[in-house]
């Protein structure tokens, strides 16, 4: 299943994104090959029809959650760790990314006029379907709703020169999610592929990934509480490098879909 989260006429929905069938409703852009059915209230429980149905192309795209947090993991591909001249910490280096970093595919990334070096990171994100804490690592995999494509964009020069990382991994826009949650996806060993205009600069697969999901679902809930539409970071794979404004940035992970966004002058 394809959970989208979209606006239409005004209205934020979530709903399942389908297959049209030969006969559905079309907007004449081409895009009518894909249709999304409303569901009552949110994913995270049972799902029920509306009954109403929208091409895809007719709606507006969001961030397919709005998470109270976003946690993120650092250097957890071992070509990316040593990129940035080091190893994969033992344990998950976890920091967070504000909720209000979120946006949605096809909104643009806002470049700070404070940095001169903003990089792409192409990541897998795990989206959250419960309330949760101290998650055995056995049962990590019942938390999950779904994955969807992450860009965690950062300031690259103000990581370093602010020995933390809030600020650089924190600013408005930074952090593109989408363009749906894939509930049925096995991610043992998807392709993650960035390209800026169309070049392709990251291509990793999730079978490199060191610390696995199910550890760091549990290492992160023996810290916090996870809620509902949380999201999990799970680390970007070698190849990171800088945007400028007016590049076109996309995320795509083999199985779940793509997520691309404009950079733009903040
Ligand atoms: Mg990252």
């Amino acid at each position: 299943m394809r959970v989208a989260r979209y606006v239409h006429d005004g209205e934020v929905a979530f709903g399942i994104v389908e297959v049209a069938a030969a006969d559905g409703p079309t907007n004449g852009a081409g895009d009518e090959t894909l249709t999304v059915a409303e569901i009552a209230g949110h994913p995270f429980g049972p799902i029920g029809f509306t009954g109403v149905r929208h091409a895809l192309g007719a709606v507006k795209l969001l961030a397919p959650v709005l998470p109270s947090k976003v946690v993120a993991i650092g250097k957890n591909y071992a070509e990316h760790a040593s990129e940035m001249g080091g190893d994969v910490p033992e344990q998950p280096l976890i920091f967070l990314k504000p909720s209000t970093a979120v946006t949605g595919h096809g909104d643009p990334i806002a470049y700070p006029p404070s940095s001169q070096r903003v990089d792409y990171e192409g990541e897998l994100a795990v989206v959250i379907g419960r309330l949760c804490r101290d998650v055995p690592e056995e049962r990590a995999m019942e938390t999950v709703l779904g994955y969807t494509c992450a860009n965690d964009v950062t300031a690259r020069d103000q990581q370093k020169s602010d020995g933390q990382w809030s600020r650089a991994k924190g600013y408005d826009s930074f952090c593109p999610l989408g363009p749906w949650i894939q509930t049925e996806v096995d991610i043992d060993d998807l392709r993650v592929t960035t390209e800026v205009n169309g070049e392709v600069k990251q291509d990793g697969r999730t079978s490199q990934i060191v610390h696995k999901v199910p550890k760091l679902i549990a290492y992160v809930t023996s810290c916090m509480t996870l809620l509902p539409g949380d999201v999990i970071l799970t680390g970007t794979p070698a190849g990171v490098g800088p945007v400028q404004v007016g590049d076109e940035v996309s995320v795509e992970i083999e199985g779940i879909g793509r997520l691309s966004n404009r950079v733009v002058r903040r």
